[in-house]
């Protein structure tokens, strides 16, 4: 595609005109010696507003979770900006934020903290990413007669996508923004638009809400699947990534 974003089918909802190119990642989430060559997408006034919702709540919030050195700097040199802009945020994660020690692998003891995520609104971005990337990599339009969900999945949930990810035919993967993003996808090779993708940001860690037995697993890679809502099942995968 040429440089004109503007006056094409909005990659996200391909039902408005786009207005504009939209950063896939969202350029706030990368430090500025990183954002050059961030890929952008045809987007419509409203796609843009609704992602840029999600980007705002999530480049305040992602930095204090992140594993990645990228994270690092951004929670000291642009997070505090962030909050002081808004304070009723700052005040949710002053109240929420937990600090431990946690030793990887045996290694030293390090300080970790946690804050409350709003871990829907991480899908949520995902979702609009995989559209692009999906159209970025394959020229896939993914309209609204395509499912395309992301969650945190389990380790009895994940098994099943990682079979279809070995097994789909076309692989693509990158590593966006100085490593801020990283991601790997895969297309099924009969054209239905049918693709499996794992991604994480920062490397952030997402706690689950853990079950009876007190065991809570966590998870750095989102799955994301795109599958037509035609088929039988694909209601079934749907369920399987909580709906
Ligand atoms: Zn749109």
């Amino acid at each position: 595609m040429g440089k004109g974003y503007k006056g094409k089918p909005c990659v996200y909802c391909l039902e408005a005109e786009s207005a504009d190119g939209d950063h896939v990642l969202s350029r706030q989430f990368v430090l500025p010696e990183h954002r050059g060559n961030l890929p952008k997408v045809p987007a419509c006034k409203r796609c843009n507003n609704e992602k840029s919702k999600l980007e705002h709540y999530l480049t305040a919030v992602m930095p204090f979770g992140g594993r990645h050195g990228e994270a690092g700097r951004n929670l000291t040199e642009q997070v505090p900006g962030r909050l002081v802009k808004n304070e009723r945020l700052h005040r949710e994660l002053a109240d929420g934020a937990e600090r431990y020690l946690v030793s990887e692998n045996g290694g030293q003891w390090q300080h970790g903290m946690t804050v409350p995520l709003d871990g829907r609104a991480l899908e949520a971005l995902f979702e609009y990413m995989t559209r692009g990337l999906a159209f970025l990599h394959w020229g896939l339009a993914l309209g609204p007669e395509f499912a395309v969900r992301a969650a945190f999945l389990g380790e009895a949930a994940r098994r099943p996508f990682e079979d279809m990810m070995a097994k789909n035919a076309e692989k693509v993967g990158g590593s966006l923004g100085g490593g801020a993003f990283e991601y790997e996808g895969a297309m099924a090779g009969d054209g239905s638009g049918l693709t499996v993708w794992r991604m994480s940001l920062y490397g952030a860690v997402v706690a689950g809400d853990g079950d009876a037995a007190g065991r809570e697993e966590r998870c750095s890679v989102a799955h994301c699947l795109t599958a037509p809502l035609a088929w039988p099942v694909t209601k079934k995968l749907l369920g399987m990534l909580g709906g």
